[in-house]
């Protein structure tokens, strides 16, 4: 019997899964690699971090999502480089042979060179961040009680979040809303007038991909939450006491969060001056390498531009991405023309805390609960499974209805930095 097309797909994220899917049934064998055992479902990272969500209702095994297709094999490894002539993929457990490569690597935190805030600050990125966040912020609450010394206490308890995109604006909403509802009845001892959450932007606007009236909305909406909004500030230095802003202002804080930007991670050996923006790779219309029409990359690290401008980094293109190339590829075997990728935008959101949230779609602007609901029903939509999506709307509803955040753990080594 003649050896069926092996595709390899690098990345069980957004984009991974869906070309996944997309092969499910077709006549070819895939193997899907992952340095995780697990897809995680990072838009709601923050809800991790600021001990509303329990990690297991954001992630789920890989092995159990893709169980029924019956042509998908699963290796848990880390890909550590691609060999483009003889078309093999070389990971930390084994060598594999393709006949078409899928590329969904996803991003990582983008430093922007600072190495002080790389090594100082800690990203929002993956469950780990999420859960040493966690014990963090809520070591901070601990030691701060015990601490006498006012200058110290003051540094333990602010917390300064570094960018204003989506991320940023729904992590600080969530930890004020944390500080002002929940931690009070933990921490009698704790004065919460010396409690604070600073947001940091260097743009002159927060949720700058939205209209200008929802941005104003949305950092009204988080002013009344108690955060101060910088804007027009980038942080210039970072150290172990708190970080410095471009115009000389000093903030004195124990935990600096970068949520300023995120960078494309592949194994590809591109040099960085044939990359696009955010070191992303070029693709063509049908999201190939223009040399190498069998190797595609999808979702964060790849830029395609359709209508003059660049394919922003969501989940929903890596979505559209990775269902474009299983059918692709399923359309090639048969020997089918399948026109070029078109991205359709169904709108983007973001909450400002419990109730409130910005969506915007198309021409439709919408903001306040009504928002808060689209968005609810939007992520129930995309989380994996319907365990994942019981235990979210549970959480959420406990959260609404009792102002409470159960999951106030610390678990993970806050940090090896000592507070
Ligand atoms: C905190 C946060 C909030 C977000 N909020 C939203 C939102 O509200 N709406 C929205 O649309 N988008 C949001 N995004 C962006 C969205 O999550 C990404 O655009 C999306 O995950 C990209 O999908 P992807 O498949 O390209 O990559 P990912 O989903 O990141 O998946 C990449 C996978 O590849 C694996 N991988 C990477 N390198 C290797 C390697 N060398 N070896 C083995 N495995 C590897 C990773 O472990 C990961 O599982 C958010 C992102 C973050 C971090």
């Amino acid at each position: 019997m003649a050896k069926r097309p092996h595709v390899v797909i690098v990345g069980a994220g957004f984009g991974g899964l869906a070309a996944v899917r997309a092969l499910r049934g077709v006549d070819v064998d895939v193997t899907i690699v992952d340095r995780n055992n697990y897809h995680l479902f990072q838009p709601l990272l923050y809800q991790v971090a600021s001990g509303l969500l329990d990690p297991s209702a954001i992630s789920s095994p890989v092995r159990t999502i893709v169980r029924r297709s019956r042509n998908v094999d699963v290796l848990r490894a880390e890909v550590t480089g691609v060999d483009l002539t003889q078309r093999r993929v070389i990971t930390s457990a084994e060598t594999l042979d393709y006949d078409y490569l899928v590329i969904a690597s996803g991003s990582v935190t983008d430093y922007f060179g600072n190495e002080d805030a790389r090594q100082r600050s800690t990203g929002l990125k993956d469950l780990s961040e999420a859960l040493a966040l966690r014990s963090r912020l809520l070591t901070c609450f601990e030691t701060a009680s015990l601490t006498a010394d006012a200058d110290a206490r003051k540094r333990l308890l602010t917390f300064a979040v570094v960018g204003a995109g989506p991320t940023g604006v729904e992590y600080s909403g969530a930890v004020a809303e944390l500080i002002k509802h929940v931690l009070p009845k933990d921490y009698r001892r704790i004065d919460f007038t010396e409690v604070s959450v600073v947001l940091i932007e260097a743009g002159s606007r927060i949720l700058a991909t939205f209209a200008p009236r929802l941005s104003r909305l949305a950092a009204r909406s988080l002013q009344r939450k108690g955060v101060r909004i910088i804007l027009g500030q980038s942080v210039s230095g970072v150290d172990d006491a708190g970080l410095v802003l471009a115009n000389g202002e000093r903030i004195e804080t124990n935990t600096v969060v970068w949520t300023a930007g995120v960078r494309a991670t592949t194994p590809l050996a591109f040099p960085l001056e044939s990359l696009a923006r955010s070191e992303r790779v070029k693709v063509t219309s049908q999201l190939h390498l223009i040399d190498h029409p069998e190797v595609f990359v999808i979702g964060d690290a790849s830029a395609l531009d359709q209508d003059g401008a660049v394919l922003p980094m969501l989940a929903p293109v890596a979505i559209q991405g990775g269902n474009y190339v299983g059918r692709l590829i399923a359309g090639r075997l048969k020997g089918e023309e399948i026109p070029p990728f078109h991205y359709h935008d169904k709108g983007t959101m973001a909450t400002v805390g419990r109730g409130a949230a910005v969506a915007q779609i198309g021409p439709i602007h919408i903001n306040g609960l009504i928002g808060w609901f689209i968005w609810i029903f939007v992520h129930l939509l995309y989380l994996v499974g319907f365990r994942n999506r019981a235990l979210a709307l549970w959480s959420w509803a406990w959260n609404y209805f009792f102002w409470d955040r159960p999951v106030r753990l610390i678990i993970a080594p806050s940090s090896d930095r000592a507070l």
